[in-house]
């Protein structure tokens, strides 16, 4: 029976599709939760992850409850003031600022950041301390759009909006598996096929996911063949006569270069390549090519990859060339696996960015924000260091000190074994986190308590643009901060209290929407107060030029001028080279590795991990290789295996399937220690090579082999 006593309007903080909760709580102090029917994104509805959020706020038994820090990494860690650790965080960071450069230090944040958060890392190192060595998690998943997105539409921008789900009558999805990872979208996705039955799913995935089994046709392409595949759909949009030369005269540039680069090959060279039948590219082209409203979704398939830019871009061709963007169901769609990636693009939470969708390399945007943040120093006119290439400098002394924030790299990071060592050389580790479950914490010379959702406020934005406000709703255990906080605590002690004079989050945000104005995402219409009102608003809002649509404030959709960010105004139809140059099995490594998430954990497990009723769904890390694969190496269902690769391996229990191709095997990627051991960690397999132009790493292509497990 319910004793409400307190409801909270909030918002789900795993993935990007950014669901609206209420969540209560009763006189008992207890926490329930539920979907909330008015939120525009999920309308009440929630997936297993959503419905079990509260408990992982109710559970405390591994909370960092106060700061702690040791002068030793030999020495166990000691509890300590606040100003007793950020006093001694302050003076490493000056002393290794003095000797060796304000390159010395670095910033490893989270996706799961609020935005004040981002602004205020990026505000304190860009504008203050004067390295761009702030880089994020989101580097890992979702960069190569941001690329994609830069260099097809001229800026970081999604073109489109969920209601376009209901709009559209043939659905892509690519390198995703939102049944599992973005679950409400596929269930408005498969509530509007089921309601309009000549509604076409298109999926191409290597694996057989549950996505797929919901789709109508299934492209189950050979792993890094996307962009021979993309290519060869747009060979077809072009000689069917699917291209729309209106649109490419009046707004695109690039079509004859990408022409002549997809006829270098035939539908059949690229049907053999992807290991599918060219009728099914056919197919599929055939319903793209008719469609009144073509939406393709995609996230890690794509972007995780040593060549996830140019599948972005593969992909984002097929809509230029056709026209089929800036329309009510038409247009890329990438899906954000974390909350606040979106909000991490937008306050300037990648080393290579500045607030507002301003560039390093731009000295205009330079100037611009050293003059409203009155820096006492240049802004560095070079990129920082991205994820993967911090913990490589920490390795080689290069950097000094890193201070993370809300993540857990050493299950998530590529190539595991160089992060690890990475942080026992480092001189100096702060760990700012919510609970002690995260592995880094073990590493820290500096442990500092973080507030977690629903402790404090502050906004986020969501996978189609929308800012959504989460209060405060109760207090935080022990002497945990907020991570706002924390970070205008720490300027003050390096001396630029003048400038961090912070009394709450919304002067944070204000100052913040102020940064955006006149750029691509103004949200100068958009004060705190109408955002606490209003729940959620969709950017660009500028002030006085309001774009009003039903009852919600802001743009729904972009691009509906065909006016894009591009110098000309013009989109960019880019040819790209098909070639996949990951790392590539052999004799010894004969199977390729993929790994990605299961329906019922999310990320490290750090949150999940606590949920009793979520661990039963899969309680233990396994791999998936085919039957007949299984065969050749005498493996039966269910045996204990090693999976090893040229820099480490995992032992787990196997299931045989054909869900994955031959010569394909899956790993899921949140499990750190089993058993107090790491043989179920899937990065102990994966590789450092990086996309060129995202720095995003290759996680869906590595070299393996698979054999039964022996006692020694
Ligand atoms: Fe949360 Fe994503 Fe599930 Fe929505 S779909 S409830 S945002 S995990």
């Amino acid at each position: 029976m319910k004793t409400t006593s307190n409801s909270f309007k909030s918002t789900c903080c795993y993935c990007g599709v950014g669901c609206g909760v209420v969540v209560t709580k009763e006189t008992n102090g207890q926490l329930t939760l539920e979907g909330d029917k008015e939120h525009p994104s999920n309308k009440g509805m929630l997936c297993s992850k959503g419905m079990n959020l509260h408990y992982t706020v109710m559970d405390q038994s591994d909370r960092l409850l106060y700061p702690q820090m040791r002068l030793n990494r030999s020495m166990p860690l000691q509890k300590v003031s606040w100003d007793d650790a950020l006093e001694r965080t302050a003076a490493v960071f000056k002393t290794f600022i003095k000797k060796f450069g304000p390159d010395s230090v670095a910033f490893y944040v989270s996706g799961q950041c609020l935005t004040e958060e981002y602004y205020l890392v990026n505000k304190l190192i860009k504008g203050f301390i004067g390295s761009n060595n702030i880089d994020t998690n989101s580097r890992l998943c979702m960069s190569s759009a941001v690329v994609g997105y830069k260099l097809a539409l001229g800026e970081d921008s999604v073109p489109v909006c969920y209601d376009d789900i209901e709009a559209a009558d043939v659905i892509y999805v690519t390198g995703a598996n939102p049944a599992w990872c973005h679950p409400i979208i596929w269930r408005r996705v498969e509530a509007h096929k089921a309601a309009n039955p000549h509604v076409k799913i298109i999926c191409a995935d290597p694996r057989r996911t549950d996505t797929v089994r919901s789709s109508d046709l299934h492209l189950q392409i050979q792993p890094g063949t996307d962009i021979v595949l993309n290519n060869a759909i747009g060979r077809i949009l072009v000689e069917k006569g699917y291209v729309d030369n209106d649109f490419i005269r009046d707004h695109a540039d690039g079509y004859e270069a990408f022409v002549e680069k997809i006829m270098q090959r035939t539908i059949q060279e690229a049907a053999d390549i992807c290991g599918i039948q060219p009728d099914a590219i056919e197919q599929a082209a055939e319903w793209i090519g008719k469609a009144n409203g073509f939406l393709s979704f995609w996230t890690m398939g794509l972007n995780q990859s040593v060549i996830g830019v140019n599948k972005n871009l593969s992909l984002i061709n097929l809509h230029l060339i056709t026209g089929k963007i800036g329309k009510p169901g038409n247009g890329p769609f990438s899906l954000t696996g974390q909350p606040n990636a979106m909000g991490g693009r937008e306050t300037g939470g990648l080393a290579n960015i500045l607030p507002g969708h301003r560039e390093v390399l731009n000295a205009t945007h330079r100037e611009e924000m050293e003059n409203f943040w009155k820096s006492p120093v240049k802004i560095a006119d070079k990129p920082g260091l991205t994820a993967t290439e911090m913990f490589e400098a920490l390795a080689d002394d290069r950097l000094k000190a890193i201070w993370i924030i809300n993540t857990n790299p050493l299950v998530s990071m590529p190539d595991i074994n160089v992060a690890e060592s990475a942080l026992k050389k480092a001189r100096f580790v702060v760990v700012q986190d919510v609970s002690n479950r995260a592995d880094t914490v073990h590493f820290a010379d500096v442990v500092l308590p973080a507030a977690a959702w629903l402790e404090k406020e502050g906004t986020m934005t969501n996978a189609e643009r929308r800012i959504t406000h989460l209060p405060k709703a109760i207090d935080a255990p022990g002497e945990a901060l907020p991570d706002s906080e924390i970070i205008w605590r720490f300027a003050e002690k390096m001396g630029f209290g003048k400038s961090f004079n912070y009394q709450n989050v919304s002067q944070v945000y204000d100052e913040y929407v102020r940064v955006t104005a006149g750029t691509s995402i103004d949200v100068t219409g958009v004060d705190y107060d109408l955002i606490q009102k209003n729940r959620s608003i969709q950017w660009p809002l500028p002030l006085g030029q309001e774009t009003y649509y039903g009852e919600n404030p802001g743009t729904k959709r972009l691009f509906t001028d065909h006016q894009f960010y591009t110098q000309n105004k013009r989109a960019q139809i880019h040819a790209v080279a098909d070639e996949n140059t990951s790392e590539q099995p052999d004799e010894d490594f004969p199977l390729v590795l993929t790994t990605g998430r299961i329906r019922d954990q999310w990320h490290t497990m750090t949150k999940t991990g606590r949920v009793a009723k979520l661990n039963k769904h899969i309680p233990q890390p396994f791999v998936q290789i085919h039957p007949e694969d299984a065969k050749d190496r005498n493996i039966q269902e269910g045996q204990l295996v090693v999976v090893s690769g040229r820099r480490g391996e995992v032992r787990v229990k196997v299931q045989l399937t054909d869900d994955v191709r031959r010569g394909l095997c899956f790993l899921p990627m949140h499990w750190g220690k089993i058993l107090g051991s790491n043989l179920g960690r899937a990065n102990n397999l994966t590789n450092n090579l990086v996309d060129p132009k995202s720095k995003e790493p290759d996680f869906k292509f590595s070299a393996v082999q698979v054999a039964l497990y022996k006692k020694p």
